[in-house]
């Protein structure tokens, strides 16, 4: 993670050995407001912009801004955009990157998302209005971005789906899946958010090597899993991908000898056979982990390609949705998490 531990700085960091000529600055081309009343330099980037809406949301802003400010505060040369004659205002260093700056300030203006429903914004922004909001202490904005998430990683399975409809979609957003769940684990460790680490820790465990890549930012920062959470997935993925493959050996098992209700018991053993051969011979090479979750996934491949009688149909959807509940209490536990409200929600 960054190391965020100073919010706010007055002073300029001076490189060692003293430096005569600092960097000149930038005006930041989305947020200069001529009648601005705050500047905040992030880097080299300087945004002009309106005190009131941070220090309405912000205790951290609040705090700092009702400080004696100091009387000239014209501390670096700037690269004009324009005229350059704003009134002086109390400049601020902050040590965000300009881009997380950027997204964190778009929520503060008219139309942007303090107040505002989160449509479907990209995750660079989700991602810098947690870490920024948790920073500066903006509770509402972290709070609408961390439901945004739960969208995808819900923290409850409804019992009325069909066996067909699993709670991980297809048509997730690019941007919430693969890596991008490593920055959700640390999102979720950042502001305890701890219904969010089953299914992001489960989608981690799909990276593969990747896993000690990390996630690269929008300004090039790399996250990785803090060592504990990649020693949960590394523990946690045989189990995940053997309760899969005992849910298959589960479906290759129905018709039992003794089930009446069949109503062509020898070629529906024989339609079974046969795709616990394919299994054995290509399917175990490409089981998911979270496969028993994923949408359409397992009506797919145990159900729709074979010929079983409409009673072994039923029987199999039965086998998958009980192995699915039982997947999805054990995942907790099976990634060392406590998460309060981890639940089946009963059918209608
Ligand atoms: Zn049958």
């Amino acid at each position: 993670m960054q190391a965020d531990e100073t919010p706010l700085s007055r002073k300029r960091t001076r490189a060692s050995p003293r430096n005569d000529n600092p960097p000149s600055l930038s005006k930041d081309e989305e947020f200069w407001y001529e009648d601005g009343t705050l500047v905040l330099i992030a880097a080299n980037i300087e945004f002009r912009v309106y005190r009131g809406p941070l220090a309405k949301h912000s205790p951290v802003f609040r705090d700092l801004l009702a400080l004696p400010q100091p009387p000239s505060s014209q501390s670096a040369p700037s690269t004009p955009i324009g005229s350059d004659t704003c009134p002086p205002c109390p400049k601020v260093h902050v040590t965000d990157s300009p881009s997380d700056l950027r997204h964190f300030l778009r929520a503060f203006v008219p139309g942007g998302t303090l107040d505002g429903a989160l449509d479907a914004p990209k995750f660079g922004a989700v991602s810098a209005w947690i870490r920024l909001g948790h920073k500066y202490e903006v509770d509402k904005l972290v709070e609408n971005s961390l439901q945004y998430l739960r969208r995808f990683y819900p923290k409850v399975l409804s019992e009325s789906l069909s066996v067909c409809s699993g709670p991980i979609k297809k048509d997730r957003p690019e941007d919430v899946q693969g890596p991008h769940a490593i920055a959700i684990v640390n999102l979720a460790r950042l502001t305890g958010s701890n219904d969010l680490l089953p299914l992001a820790l489960l989608e981690c465990c799909k990276l593969g090597a990747g896993i000690v890549s990390g996630y690269v930012r929008e300004d090039g920062t790399v996250e990785h899993l803090h060592p504990d959470d990649l020693g949960r997935c590394f523990a946690a993925k045989e189990k995940l991908a053997l309760r899969v493959v005992s849910a298959y050996l589960h479906v290759f098992e129905v018709p039992r000898d003794d089930d009446e209700g069949c109503l062509d018991s020898e070629e529906c053993r024989e339609a079974l056979r046969e795709s616990m051969q394919m299994f054995r011979l290509v399917g175990v090479d490409w089981v998911k982990v979270d496969e028993l979750l994923e949408h359409e996934r397992m009506e797919l491949l145990t159900i729709e390609n074979y010929s079983l009688c409409a009673h072994c149909r039923e029987e199999a959807q039965k086998v998958i949705i009980k192995h699915r509940k039982q997947f999805w209490n054990a995942l907790p536990r099976l990634f060392n998490v406590d998460v309060d409200g981890w639940a089946l929600i009963a059918a209608k």
